[in-house]
Parts: structure tokens; C-alpha cells; sequence
């Protein structure tokens, strides 16, 4: 049996930067990926989506064209051409994970890892044993229980459109839905999206999920809301037709997605082998420290079900590998506080608690500021999109613990905003941020 310090399994967002860390700090190390090297953000996540956004974001702007004095004929969109390119930009960016973890002196092991034992993993015919092993094997877009479930595709079926549909179903309410619902609207599919409740992002502070309701009709998108796609068909030319709970049935769509929530990668893994437990939700159970149930094995990423964006993947990673290998026995990611953009269109930007969320914890004592307004970009053109921003405080002095913006913008504005709330910084220290004018961020800093 070969021997390493640290066994990696999973060449995604997390493991990657956990395998490099840990080499860094002279541990040996191998990596095993089954499938393509970068992982769900680079391959079918952040990047290709990040792409189709912007697609989106410059169909808005020769909407605004002509508002700004530009005569522009669009005369029309090569899809094909936009996949194409993504698809390279995204290959190449694969090479760059390869040649990076030669350089790092991290061997790569191609192929399924399945644990054979407390920390052993087979690989086809290799097995390997490790002092340590991580398990950072991901998640997986999940399907309904309905009849017809498989006539309808996921994120990863959007990333392999070749075309772009003409009419779409979207079946969920969480990032994803809006998501792609955002990108096919403005490239100018006909969208439809059906979700359970009242409206979208019900995680987050409800002024944000109301808004973004409110812009995504506004823009021509169809919102079936409290409804519950039952049944799915396949009909003439390859088009599909859902029926909802209470009989109805929608007029006929060329795709359907399900964007329902994801699901920890673990069947292939054996993990009762290693003695590893999964929570109730199917999740690898991990401390604060990211050991599993068994000694010597830990899980990070989307795997454990916490928070699952990439650079907290990435921050548990790191922050493991200086732990056992880099002399930092008291390493270990801090969960509060994690800011996360949604790219809908407008953007969301949020940290911190919601309204809702810092009454619940703190009752009377919540002080709420918040603002709207349209963007100056809009001041020119007949089309505009609204922009709202709340801040939620607590106590006397008014600790900021939530900033949430909804409009053109908040991308780009939450990163320096979730460091002044890290920070612990009071409403009295916004105040006396000199504003930058004219911009939208501004507000945040002016708020009465
Ligand atoms: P992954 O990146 O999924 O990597 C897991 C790897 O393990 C995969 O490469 C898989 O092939 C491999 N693997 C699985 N089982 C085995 C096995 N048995 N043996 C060997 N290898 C195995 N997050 C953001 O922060 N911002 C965004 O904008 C964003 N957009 C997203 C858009 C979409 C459509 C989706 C689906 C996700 C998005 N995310 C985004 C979430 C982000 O992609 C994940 O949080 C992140 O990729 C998790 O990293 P990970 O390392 O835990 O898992
Ligand atoms: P989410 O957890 O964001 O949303 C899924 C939503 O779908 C649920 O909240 C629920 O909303 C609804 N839902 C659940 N089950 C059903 C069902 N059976 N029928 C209809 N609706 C259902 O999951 P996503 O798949 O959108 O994304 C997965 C994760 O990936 C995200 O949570 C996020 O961590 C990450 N991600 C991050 C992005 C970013 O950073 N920009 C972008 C994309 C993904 P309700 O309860 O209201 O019905």
C-alpha cells in the first residue's frame, strides 16, 4: 500500500486549496478527482454562470444604449459563440489547477476515491493510506420525486445548452433559479419560473427576495408563486409540459430546470468503512474544526453543507492544512458573518443577519435604516431598476449586524462592507465615513 501524509479526495474549490496549503507547509500529498479538475465553480458553477451573467449584463447595457446617444443595431446573439468561448476560458483555467499543483509538488490521482478502511481510500487499482485524509467531494443539483422528473435538466444542463431555448421552466426559488432565470431573460428566452412560497431567497432579508420578485416581473419573467410542479410530459418537437398541484397545466416549454437545492457527494465513498457519520440532512457531520466522526478524516465544502460557496470551501481548506501541517494548532474558519452575492439581475449583495433573524435574536433592541433609490445609470434611459439597502443594528450603539443592497452595483459592494461588520463597526462609524460621490454605495454611508 502506498503511503502520504495527507490524502485529498475531491479537486474542487476546497480540496485544491487544501492540498496546495498543506504541500506548501511540506506535507506529502495526493489529490484524487474523478471527474474534471477545479470542481463544480470552475467547471459548472461560478465561472460559466459569472459568464452568462455578464452575456446578460451587456444585453441590458444596448438596452441603456440609446438612452446614452448610441444609434446601436443589435442584430441578434450567437450563442454558440459565447459557449464556445466560455468553454475555452474554462479549459484554459484548468490547465492553470494542473500545472499549479505540479509545481506544488501535489500528485494527481485520477480517478473515484472510496474509503477501504480508517483512512485508506482506493483509487481503480492504487490504494493509498494517509496520516490524514480529506473528504471534499462536493454536491450534486438534486431531483424532485415527480413523474416526468427526468425530462427536466439541472445547472448542469444549462451549462450544456448549445442553443438558447425559447421558452423556459424553472423550478425553485433559491440562487440557482434566479440565477439562471436572470441570464435567459436577458438573453431572451421566455422565462418562467415556479416556486413554493411568496418569493425567492427566502434565506435571506425579506426586502431583498420582495424586490427581486417585483424587478424579475418587471422584466418579463413569468412567477408562478405557492405552486408545486407535480407532473412533467414530453409533447410534440421535444417540448415538455408541467402540471401543478391543483391541476393546472402550464403552456408548453422547450426546457425545464430544476434548481431545487444540492446534495452532499458521498454515495461513492464508502464512508461507513472509515466509520465516518452523515448528519440527518445526508451531510458529513464535521466539528468546528472539521474532523468527522472518524480520527484522521476531515470534510470541507459542500460535502459538510455549510455555507456552500466557494471561498469558504477554499478559507476551511487552508485554514485545516495549517492546522495539521502548518504549526497553527488553533487554525480554524470562522462561519459568522460570510458575505455572498447573488448574481440575479439586479445583483444582490448581503452579510450578516437579516431583520428578521436579528429581531428573533434580539427582540426591541433592532434599529433598521434603510433606502431606496434608482441608480444615476438609469437617469437617461426609459427602463430603470430600483435599488434598495437596508441596514440592521442592535443595541445602544448601534452595532451594524446585517447590510443588504439589491441593484446595479451590490456585487461590488458588499466585499468592503462585510469587513467594516466583521469589524463590529457601529452605525456611528458609517456616519463618519466621508462618503464617494456619485455612486450608489454611498448611500449606505448616509442613511437617516
Ligand atoms: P466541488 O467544487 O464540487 O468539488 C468536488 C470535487 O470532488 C469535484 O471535482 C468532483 O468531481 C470530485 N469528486 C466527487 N466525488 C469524488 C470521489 N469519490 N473521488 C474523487 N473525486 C470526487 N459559489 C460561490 O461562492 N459563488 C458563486 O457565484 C457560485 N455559483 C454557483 C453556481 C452554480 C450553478 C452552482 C452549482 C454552484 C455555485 N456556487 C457558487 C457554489 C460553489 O460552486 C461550491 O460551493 C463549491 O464549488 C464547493 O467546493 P467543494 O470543493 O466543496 O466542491
Ligand atoms: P438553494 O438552497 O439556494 O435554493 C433551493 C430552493 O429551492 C430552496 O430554498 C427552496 O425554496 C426550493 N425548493 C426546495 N425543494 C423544492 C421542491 N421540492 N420543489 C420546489 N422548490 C423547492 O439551492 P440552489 O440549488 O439554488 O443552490 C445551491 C447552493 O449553491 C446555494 O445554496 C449556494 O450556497 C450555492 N450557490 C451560490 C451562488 C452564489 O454564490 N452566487 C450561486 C449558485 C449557487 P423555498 O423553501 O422557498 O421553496
Amino acid at each position: 500500500m502506498e503511503r502520504v501524509d495527507y490524502l485529498v479526495i475531491g479537486g474542487g474549490s476546497g480540496g485544491l486549496a487544501a492540498a496546495r496549503r498543506a504541500a506548501s507547509h511540506g506535507a506529502r500529498v495526493a489529490l484524487v478527482e474523478a471527474g474534471s479538475l477545479g470542481g463544480t465553480c470552475v467547471n459548472l458553477g461560478c465561472v460559466p454562470k459569472k459568464v452568462m451573467w455578464n452575456a446578460a449584463q451587456v444585453a441590458e447595457a444596448c438596452q441603456a444604449a440609446a438612452g446614452y446617444g448610441f444609434d446601436v443595431l443589435v442584430r441578434g446573439h450567437d450563442f454558440g459563440a459565447l459557449r464556445q468561448r466560455r468553454e475555452a476560458y474554462i479549459a484554459r483555467l484548468r490547465e492553470v489547477y494542473a500545472k499549479n499543483l505540479e509545481r506544488d509538488n501535489v500528485e494527481l490521482v485520477i480517478g473515484r476515491g472510496r474509503f477501504t478502511g480508517p483512512r485508506e481510500v482506493s483509487v481503480g487499482e492504487r490504494a493509498i493510506s494517509a496520516a490524514h485524509v480529506l473528504i471534499a467531494t462536493g454536491s450534486a443539483a438534486s431531483i424532485p420525486d415527480v413523474v416526468g422528473a427526468e425530462l427536466g435538466s439541472t445547472s448542469d444542463g444549462f451549462f450544456a445548452l448549445e442553443a438558447l431555448p425559447k421558452r423556459v421552466l424553472i423550478v425553485g426559488a433559491g440562487y440557482i433559479a434566479v440565477e439562471l432565470a436572470g441570464a435567459l431573460a436577458g438573453l431572451g428566452s421566455d422565462v418562467t419560473v415556479a416556486m413554493r412560497h411568496e418569493r425567492p431567497l427566502r434565506g435571506f432579508d425579506q426586502m431583498l427576495g420582495d424586490a427581486l420578485r417585483t424587478c424579475m416581473e418587471q422584466a418579463g419573467i413569468a412567477v408562478l408563486h405557492e405552486v408545486n410542479v407535480v407532473k412533467v410530459e414530453s409533447v410534440e418537437h421535444g417540448a415538455r409540459v408541467a402540471t401543478l398541484s391543483d391541476g393546472y397545466v402550464l403552456p408548453p416549454v422547450d426546457a425545464l430546470f430544476w434548481t431545487i437545492g444540492r446534495h452532499a457527494n458521498v454515495i461513492d465513498l464508502d464512508l461507513r468503512a472509515a466509520s465516518v457519520q452523515c448528519d440527518s440532512t445526508g451531510h458529513v457531520a464535521v466539528d468546528e474544526w472539521q474532523n468527522t466522526s472518524a480520527p484522521g478524516v476531515y470534510a470541507i465544502g459542500d460535502v459538510t453543507g455549510r455555507a456552500t460557496l466557494t471561498p469558504v470551501a477554499i478559507a476551511a481548506g487552508r485554514k485545516l492544512s495549517d492546522r495539521l501541517f502548518g504549526g497553527k494548532p488553533d487554525a480554524k474558519l470562522d462561519y459568522e458573518d460570510i458575505p455572498s452575492v447573488v448574481f440575479s439581475h439586479p445583483p444582490i449583495g448581503s452579510v450578516g443577519l437579516s431583520e428578521a433573524d436579528a429581531r428573533a435574536a434580539h427582540g426591541h433592541d433592532v434599529k433598521v435604516y434603510t433606502t431606496r433609490f434608482s441608480n444615476m445609470f438609469y437617469a437617461l434611459s426609459e427602463h430603470k431598476q430600483p435599488t434598495l439597502m437596508k441596514l440592521v443594528t442592535v443595541g445602544s450603539e448601534e452595532r451594524v449586524v446585517g447590510v443588504h443592497v439589491i441593484g446595479k452595483g451590490a456585487d461590488e459592494m458588499i466585499q468592503g462592507f462585510a469587513v467594516a461588520v466583521k469589524l463590529r463597526a457601529t452605525k456611528a462609524d458609517f456616519d463618519r465615513t466621508v462618503a464617494v460621490h456619485p455612486t450608489a454605495a454611498e448611500e449606505l454611508v448616509t442613511m437617516r
